[in-house]
């Protein structure tokens, strides 16, 4: 059940020093104890004067909003809030983000981030963060943009490749299906890993249909064949006895991830399944408060922890969760559900924090699934060579936003005086 360093990715695990520039704070990890944390604070280069944000765009559809940020020198970054009911969040991203942002620093911003909660404490939970990740992922941007570096490099890390799993997001597929469009991923893309679906999410105890969970686990299983990783995700499906069950099916056909067993709101019953189990318990996507993590590591909930940089509310806030999954020696696979900016910013977080997981989660589903996803950037930055994504040295995120897609997104701006 206990994780140990080998068993993190061998390519990410290596102790990484920070860039020679940079001083490395050194302020406690939030989780208050005395392991080291796993990625070094980097402070923003020294400068005569603080670079001021004093503009900050968004361009937004339903599905995703994406930021422009703009420096009093005229350097800009882009980023992006998180998705679905984007709309909404960039909402309160004029309202309840950008006017703590305008006129204050664009390099020097994790206190930034933090004051916005502090400003809007009677607004914790979900839409919040979504927004506050617009303005992060925008700054870290500029940032990489102005030093030349991709922001992998910025957080003490490199660019280069990143093992990732295939990970489905259907389950009204058969597991004939599933079995099938899996290894034509293997066989031409050569991914070594794949997640498939069991039970029904939030199911309370129930299957997309009668028998689905039975024979899909075997029959996925059996086709993928011997060394490959097998991953499950069960979305909150299951009660703790029901949870178990499935647990010991999928032991006994060679899976060794168990993602969300039960409601991820009942951290004790993820807690009890974890005891009950040899394989990986995983869990944390939906999860964007430090007390919610906090007490999940405490309960010993999970093997694995799978912070969402969108949900989290961007970089810095991931990077403490990653750091309070170091100090309880746990390994760390973001969750990264869809090929917008966050499996970007999932690679370049993989590539930088000492205990990173085994590998990327990267989603299979294409126009018919995601048809949002479609036309968003330019180029192809979620080429997959031998089971791998690969981040480039190209500064920032290293991503271009399709300028057409832009054009037809809904604008808005918030503006210093
Ligand atoms: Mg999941």
């Amino acid at each position: 059940m206990c994780h140990d360093q080998n068993r993190f990715h061998p390519i990410l695990s290596a102790q990484i020093s920070p860039p020679e520039s940079c001083p490395v704070a050194t302020g406690p990890a939030l989780s208050g104890n005395d392991h080291p944390p796993p990625t070094a604070r980097l402070l923003c280069p020294k400068r005569e004067r603080p670079m001021k944000i004093v503009k900050l765009e968004s361009f937004t559809t339903p599905a995703v909003s994406f930021v422009r940020v703009t420096s009093d020198t005229g350097a800009e970054g882009w980023g992006q809030m998180s998705t679905y009911n984007a709309d909404i969040t960039a909402q309160v991203f004029h309202r309840q983000v950008a006017p703590h942002a305008l006129g204050t620093d664009a390099l020097d911003f994790e206190d930034t981030i933090r004051r916005i909660y502090e400003k809007e404490h009677k607004f914790p939970g979900s839409y919040l963060r979504r927004a506050q990740t617009g303005l992060d992922t925008a700054l870290w941007d500029l940032r990489g943009k102005l030093e030349g570096k991709p922001v992998a490099t910025l957080l003490g890390g490199s660019p280069g490749k990143v093992r990732a799993y295939a990970s489905s997001m259907k389950r009204d597929i058969t597991p004939a299906d599933e079995a099938r469009r899996f290894q034509h991923l293997r066989d031409t893309f050569g991914f070594t890993a794949f997640k498939w679906r069991v039970g029904a999410e939030c199911g309370r105890d129930n299957d997309e249909w009668p028998g689905r969970t039975e024979e899909v686990i075997p029959v996925v299983s059996k086709a993928l064949g011997d060394g490959i990783d097998k991953l499950v995700d069960g979305n909150s499906c299951y009660s703790p006895a029901r949870a178990i069950e499935v647990g010991r099916m999928l032991e006994d056909n060679g899976i060794g991830h168990f993602e969300e067993p039960c409601p991820y709101w009942h951290p004790d019953q993820t807690a009890e399944v974890r005891a009950a189990l040899a394989l990986d318990v995983a869990g944390g996507e939906q999860d964007c408060e430090f007390s919610s993590w906090e007490l999940m590591f405490d309960r010993r909930a999970v093997d694995i922890a799978q912070p969402d940089i969108m949900y989290m509310g961007g970089m810095h806030r991931t990077l403490e969760v990653c750091r309070m999954a170091a100090a309880h020696g746990l390994p760390v696979t973001p969750h990264a559900a869809n090929l917008g900016l966050v499996t970007i910013c999932t690679m370049h977080l993989l590539r930088a924090i000492p205990n990173a997981g085994k590998y990327l989660e990267f989603s299979i589903e294409g126009p018919d699934y995601y048809p949002w996803q479609e036309g968003l950037f330019l180029g192809q930055p979620y080429a997959i060579t031998d089971g791998h994504a690969t981040v480039t040295d190209a500064p920032g995120w290293g991503v271009e936003i399709n300028p057409g897609w832009l054009d037809k997104a809904q604008y808005q701006v918030s503006a210093m005086a």
